[in-house]
């Protein structure tokens, strides 16, 4: 694998710094300048480089309220920042600590104590990404965990409301899923969920469409500017998707049949609600109201979808 260079934002307002820093750190890394600190903002946001150099003295916005910035933005609040001090400065160094910068260098640079902070500090970001991203996957199916749901609900939430759009969301559960664990055992019930999970994320074409396991064998679908009929037609394709993975699966008692082992195709159950967000309703009567049109698709027969309208009044 190859990984991508790191980028490094250096922030200074002598040009003569950033060439050396450029000179110590040469060609492993990808190096964007910027000469102030509200330039340096501007940079960080537009493209959150992995490691800030900043540097204390500045004139206009300083170091310190530079930082105060970057912290202020959800966007660069994670980003590790190393302040740059004048010579002979302790005070600046513990000053910086103290507001959470992940280490300091003092001036004149040292190109080789520059490169090894420099190390250092990145790997220690790679690990905090890689733990992050994986607090927010599935470790069974690859796809969002529920943590990630809800925290993209919220913020989806909140942006169909400002903007009055529908937002939709879909409940879906794989039918029989515990006859199918008791048949053929655990490894083949996680294979299943594999299975589904996988066809559920192909299926998401949008950029802002999410796909989590919501828990067990359901998994729940995120449809951000989607109406009622969208959000059908959406995860019909969806339900005849899995239907067409043509997993085996033996069940019993399917009505009217009594017969004990009845083989049938694997199938997902289908709840949809609509709504644009208001200040009356909330997120988590969608998801009720998504869940209770689940349950209305498995007392009617299981391989459907149900749907509703959530927060209008019925005709
Ligand atoms: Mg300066």
């Amino acid at each position: 694998m190859t990984a991508r260079r790191p980028r490094i934002l250096a922030i200074d307002d002598t040009p003569a710094n950033l060439l050396m820093v450029g000179a110590a750190l040469g060609r492993d890394v990808d190096l964007q300048v910027a000469t102030s600190g509200r330039k340096g903002l501007a940079h960080a946001t537009a493209c959150p480089p992995d490691l800030i150099l900043l540097d204390v003295m500045m004139p206009g916005m300083d170091g310190y309220e530079t930082f105060g910035r970057l912290q202020d933005d959800p966007l660069t609040r994670d980003i590790p920042v190393i302040f740059v001090t004048a010579e002979n400065s302790p005070d600046d160094e513990t000053r910086g600590l103290d507001h959470g910068a992940a280490d300091f260098i003092s001036k004149p640079i040292n190109p080789a104590v520059l490169r090894a902070r420099v190390r250092t500090h990145l790997t220690i970001k790679r690990q905090g990404d890689l733990l992050r991203s994986m607090a927010f996957v599935d470790g069974l199916t690859g796809v969002a965990n529920r943590r990630q749901f809800d925290e993209t609900l919220e913020i989806e939430w909140r942006s169909c409301r400002r903007t009055a759009s529908p937002l939709s969301l879909a409940m879906i559960d794989i039918d029989h899923f515990k006859q199918l664990n008791d048949a053929y055992g655990h490894q083949a019930g996680d294979a299943c969920l594999k299975a589904v999970a996988s066809v559920l994320k192909t299926g998401m074409e949008r950029p802002r469409d999410l796909i989590a396991r919501y828990g067990g064998e359901e998994f729940v679908c995120l449809l951000p500017d989607t109406e009622l009929t969208g959000a059908r037609d959406k995860t019909e394709e969806l339900r005849q998707a899995v239907q067409q993975l043509r997993i085996s699966h033996v069940t019993s008692g399917v009505a009217p049949m009594v017969t004990p082992m009845v083989t049938m195709t694997l199938t997902i159950s289908i709840g949809v609600a609509t709504v644009i967000p208001q200040a009356e309703l909330t997120a988590e009567g969608l998801v009720a109201a998504a869940d209770s049109q689940l349950f209305e698709a498995k007392r009617s027969g299981r391989n459907r979808t149900c749907s509703v309208a959530f927060g209008q009044a019925k005709p």
